[in-house]
């Protein structure tokens, strides 16, 4: 596994491939490197250019992000994956931003351009690819109840209102944050019923077979709470839990013993990366090689 690198490391930074990296705080737990050198090993087979080509991890704070970003472009960086918490600071420092992404206000990969950051978001392609993958559900034409109303909520209702869902019903236990990420998404495709509810009191009218798409945390720590009781909801087709550590969270367990289609995140995970890579070495990419490499990691 690549080192955790600091900013501190760029000082004497002598590296002369082509750098790729993840940023987060804390990055220690992730596997990204992993799965992606893994990728461009296999694709260095059949092009030999991407023998030179690594990805490595720096622990970037927040407050650093700024200087992280210049100083990684100056020692020539080709392209960059944000994760926690950066995928939102880093939508206002970069110099351009795919239209795409433009609705859901947070970046996940920079490509670099001659004198910035060029920024996509590649979640929501993740999430849909990982649903028609796992569950056999496309999202085009299928009513979603999505959990949650942090970013990556936000990043899924774009997909799924973008992707043209039959209707969404977004569920957060905090009205606030519920009702903001709402009225953030309301203009991606205003024909497309849109509804929020209390996932303590689900109303009696939800959607029958939807896409339940897990966005919350809940689920991260054993004795964290279910983000909502799928029996109080109408038969759904399919339950997906952004979550992959631990691999059965208790909304999946749940899920399991009511028969219930359903997956866990890492999907998401290697599909997110998949487009990345893409995104930066313009390559078709080995998706069986990344997903035996985060599959060998747990
Ligand atoms: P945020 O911190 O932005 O949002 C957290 C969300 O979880 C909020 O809606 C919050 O609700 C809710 N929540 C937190 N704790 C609880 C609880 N105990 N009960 C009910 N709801 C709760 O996180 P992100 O949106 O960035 O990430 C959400 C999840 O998605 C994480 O588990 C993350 O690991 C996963 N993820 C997975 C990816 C993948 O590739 N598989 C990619 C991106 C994210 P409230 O508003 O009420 O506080």
């Amino acid at each position: 596994m690549e080192p955790v690198l600091t900013l501190a490391d760029l000082d004497s930074w002598s590296f002369e491939g082509t750098a790729l990296a993840v940023l987060g705080h804390p990055i220690k737990h992730s596997i990204s490197p992993l799965m992606h050198n893994a990728a461009l090993a296999r694709m260095a087979v059949t092009e030999a250019k991407f023998s030179s080509w690594r990805y490595f991890r720096f622990d970037v704070p927040p407050d650093d992000l700024p200087n992280a970003l210049e100083r990684l472009h100056a020692a020539g960086f080709f392209g960059l994956n944000l994760t926690v918490p950066h995928k939102v600071l880093a939508f206002d420092l970069i110099n351009r931003v795919d239209p795409a992404a433009m609705p859901i206000g947070a970046v996940n990969t920079l490509r670099r351009t001659v004198s910035g950051w060029e920024g996509f978001n590649t979640d929501g392609y993740g999430l849909a690819t990982a649903v028609d993958e796992t569950l056999r559900i496309g999202i085009t034409d299928t009513p979603v109840i999505l959990l949650g109303a942090g970013g990556a909520a936000r990043g899924a209702a774009v997909e799924c209102l973008q992707r043209g869902c039959r209707s969404l019903s977004v569920a957060n236990r905090t009205a606030a944050n519920r009702e903001a990420l709402l009225q953030q998404v309301a203009a991606v495709a205003p024909e497309i019923p849109l509804h929020g509810f209390n996932p303590a009191a689900p109303p009696h009218d939800l959607p029958e077979k939807a896409l339940v798409i897990n966005a919350t945390s809940a689920g991260l720590h054993v004795d964290d709470p279910l983000p909502i009781e799928i029996s109080a909801l109408p038969p759904p087709a399919g339950v997906y839990d952004m979550i992959y550590n631990p691999a059965e969270t208790k909304l999946l367990a749940a899920a399991r013993s009511q028969g219930i289609p359903s997956a866990n995140g890492l999907s998401m995970l290697v599909h997110q990366g998949v487009r990345a890579l893409e995104i930066w070495s313009g390559a078709t990419v080995p998706v069986e090689a990344m997903a035996t490499a985060v599959a060998d990691a747990k």
